[in-house]
């Protein structure tokens, strides 16, 4: 309850009112194998600039390798990705970290640094932005998570759907086109889970393009505009809510949903 009070505080009159741009992602024939296994096997996805995709499928479909695909912490073996035009292929990584944020199930905060540090490290390291500068940013960016009274906790003093909010707020902090947000309340306590998805929702509709690979299905029926079921390296279907939780057409879907839903 403390925590989604602190997110209505945060979120203000005027959370809702478009604040992003760009982030159209274009995938094609995208392949990726982990030495002989082959895990992605010629994905094609397009992602429209504002959207919100969310990525279901069972354990071991090649979800987190998409993910990974889309900011190149692995090499795709084929196929390419655009990000607004540009190959994300043919990117430098540093300009590609700055462009495509990325939020994982257990959040990879550094566990000496505060929550306001943990927040302006990748301003001063990866954008070589002054201290005061970065600081007046983190300090924004935490504000709107609602965890300006919390930045000088570190993560050891903080709950998990704190943590995870601070690492959503280190994602914004950079200003990407895009943010990839994977399985981000799976490690989370059941009672945690509501003020992250609840963040996550506001987001979507402030107009910044995510790819959230979830098990929360309430959450992509609601807030997805595009639902992407994968299973054996290949997406299997693709549609609005309505579509792949009402009318699933294939069979493996119907089986995923039966055991599931
Ligand atoms: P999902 O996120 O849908 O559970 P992953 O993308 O994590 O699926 O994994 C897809 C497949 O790749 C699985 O068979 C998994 O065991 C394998 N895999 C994932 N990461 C590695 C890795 N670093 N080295 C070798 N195999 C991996
Ligand atoms: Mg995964």
């Amino acid at each position: 309850l403390v925590e989604v009070s602190e997110l209505q505080a945060a979120a203000g009159p005027v959370a809702d009112a478009p604040r992003f741009k760009g982030g159209a992602l274009n995938i094609r024939g995208l392949s990726m194998a982990y030495g002989e296994l082959e895990v992605l096997k010629g994905i094609d996805l397009d992602i429209a600039p504002g959207s919100v995709t969310c990525v279901i499928g069972p354990s071991g479909s090649g979800k987190s390798t998409l993910l990974r695909c889309l900011n190149r912490l692995v090499e795709p073996k084929g196929g390419d990705i655009l990000l607004d035009g540009d190959s994300i292929l043919a990117m430098r990584p540093e300009r590609l970290r700055r462009r495509v944020g990325m939020v994982f199930q257990h959040f990879n905060l550094f566990p000496d640094h505060t929550a306001l540090e943990n927040v302006m490290l990748s301003l001063t390291r990866i954008k070589k932005m002054p201290k005061r500068q970065a600081r007046r940013i983190a300090e924004a960016r935490l504000a709107e998570v609602g965890l300006a009274a919390r930045s000088d906790h570190r993560p050891a003093g903080l709950s998990g759907g704190q943590q995870q909010r601070v690492a959503i707020a280190r994602a914004l902090a950079m200003d990407p086109e895009v943010i990839l947000f994977d399985e981000v309340t799976s490690a989370l306590d059941p009672e945690l889970v509501k003020g992250v998805l609840d963040l996550m929702a506001t987001l979507g509709r402030q107009g910044m393009t995510m790819v959230v690979v979830t098990h929360e299905m309430g959450f992509a029926r609601r807030v997805a505009d595009q639902v992407v079921f994968m299973d054996e390296g290949r997406i299997v279907e693709a549609g609005c809510p309505e579509q792949i939780f009402d009318n699933p057409r294939s069979e493996r879907l119907q089986r995923f949903l039966a055991e599931v839903l």
